[in-house]
């Protein structure tokens, strides 16, 4: 063992070095901090060998692990392995103090880290942990009485009132990563280290540019302008620090964009209060809804070839880039959920295996809005008619042609439901199961 005493500095879903809060706090504190990342090998276990958010991982470290070397001779330790396993190796391999981190909320995290927490004590090592990924956490933003809101509007009124209270810092970390251990040798691994190889899809960069966000409300739901902030895989990670993208928005006055964001944190504190809802409808009776839940027409709406090229051309571009304009999500979860009465844990799952920017709040609350059955949901009569979502957002066809280079040709599928009987018979099968 290292006879330096050190703390750790965990990093999970916050892969920057700069505005990163506790990160800032470890480097703020007495000792060396030892930054540490683990390749969890249970949720690694569950991922296709050429993921791309394992890439994407991957090398955002190496791009961190590099700046550290030039800038304080010092490095990110990479492990693989149970968390649990790991910690009981490094603390064998270093003297640690304490361990510092930032909240994860997701169920499986909170578990991971009560018990990695519950290590750490029993060797008299402290475990502290800081809110990182969102501007307002757990019941920070709740109704008078306590209870957690359970509509979008009445939060968004409460969160900006809150945050006009507070004075919110960017974390400037730069001066301070001198105070990471030095140390040239800490464990690396490569993608082949750890079984995965390297995905052909790529995460793009997050475009926060003056004009993306000022013209905003004007591009953001035409899907063949793609010209949203692209912050969703980003925000996942932690490639950017939410305070900083919450300044932009505030600067460039723009607060449609900024309101966006502010869902992203409603179903944050969904999740938080109610983790059940990960599988089950929010509102109880939808569970009772019969989904018809045919695996042929399941196939059908993955792989694009409904015969509906909007929802096709949505489906494409999910499978080929990690990535689906939020209009079409919108559409395809729809199609799933009511053209084809498919469960909407499953389009749920499929969405978690493809996105780049697969986040358990986002996907299961938006699932569940699409499907009806979630906190301020969309009604369940309203149906998106596939057809007419064509002529509102996509009138010259040119996010159709891109995705579906066939359509318009003998080779298209023919449409794989008609839509005046699917409706009938999904509004049918939803009445019956609330009444
Ligand atoms: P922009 O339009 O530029 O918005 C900026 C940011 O605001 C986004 O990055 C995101 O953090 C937040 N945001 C925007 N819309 C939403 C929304 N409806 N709900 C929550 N946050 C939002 N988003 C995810 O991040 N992860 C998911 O797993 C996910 N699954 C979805 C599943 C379905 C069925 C639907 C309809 C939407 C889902 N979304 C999810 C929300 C939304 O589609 C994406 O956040 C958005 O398309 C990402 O692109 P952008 O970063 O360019 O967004």
């Amino acid at each position: 063992m290292s006879d330096k005493k050190v703390n750790i500095f965990w990093f999970r879903r916050d892969l920057r070095l700069d505005d990163n809060v506790g990160f800032y706090k470890a480097l703020n504190g007495k000792l060396p901090v030892l930054p540490v990342f683990i390749f969890d090998s249970e949720i690694l276990e569950q991922l296709p060998k050429d993921d791309a958010r394992v890439t994407f991982i991957h090398d955002s470290l190496q791009i961190m692990r590099k700046k550290l070397q030039e800038s304080c001779a010092s490095s990110i330790a990479i492990y693989h392995g149970k968390p649990l396993e790991v910690f009981k190796q490094i603390t064998k391999d270093f003297d640690v103090q304490n361990t510092i981190t930032n909240h994860d909320y997701e169920p499986y995290a909170l578990k991971r880290d009560q018990e990695i927490e519950s290590f750490l004590s029993e060797k008299n090592i402290g475990f502290y942990a800081y809110k990182d990924q969102v501007i307002f956490e757990k019941d920070e933003v709740v109704k008078e009485d306590g209870k957690p809101y359970l509509v979008y509007t009445p939060y968004m009124k409460k969160w900006k009132a809150r945050f006009k209270e507070h004075s919110f810092k960017v974390y400037e970390t730069e001066t301070f990563l001198k105070n990471c251990i030095e140390h040239s040798r800490l464990p690396n691994l490569s993608l082949s280290d750890i079984k995965f190889e390297r995905s052909k899809i790529k995460v793009l960069d997050y475009d926060l540019s003056k004009s993306t966000i000022k013209e905003y409300e004007k591009t953001r739901n035409f899907p063949a302008k793609d010209e949203t902030s692209r912050l969703s895989p980003h925000l996942r990670f932690g490639t950017v620090g939410i305070r900083q993208v919450v300044q932009k928005a505030i600067s460039e006055k723009n607060e449609t964009f900024w309101n966006e964001l502010i869902w992203r944190e409603f179903f944050m504190q969904i999740l938080w209060h109610f983790p059940e809802t990960q599988s089950r409808a929010f509102k109880k009776k939808y569970d009772r809804i019969e989904w018809c839940n045919d695996e042929a027409d399941f196939e059908k709406w993955k792989t694009g070839t409904t015969g509906y090229p909007l929802v096709d051309a949505g489906m494409r571009q999910l499978n080929e880039t990690g990535w689906m304009h939020n209009r079409v999500r919108m559409l395809v979860g729809s199609f799933l959920c009511k053209h084809l009465l498919i469960d909407w844990r499953w389009g749920e799952t499929y969405f978690a295996e493809k996105l780049l920017d697969y986040e358990m709040s986002s996907n299961v609350g938006n699932w569940q809005w699409v499907a009806g059955c979630g906190v301020d949901a969309a009604p369940y009569f309203r149906i998106f008619n596939p057809t007419t979502q064509i002529e509102k957002f996509d009138k010259e066809k040119t996010y159709i042609k891109k995705w579906v280079p066939e359509f318009e040709s003998a080779s298209y599928p023919q449409e794989m439901v008609n839509h005046k009987e699917a409706r009938e018979r999904a509004l049918s099968t939803y009445k019956d199961a609330l009444s």
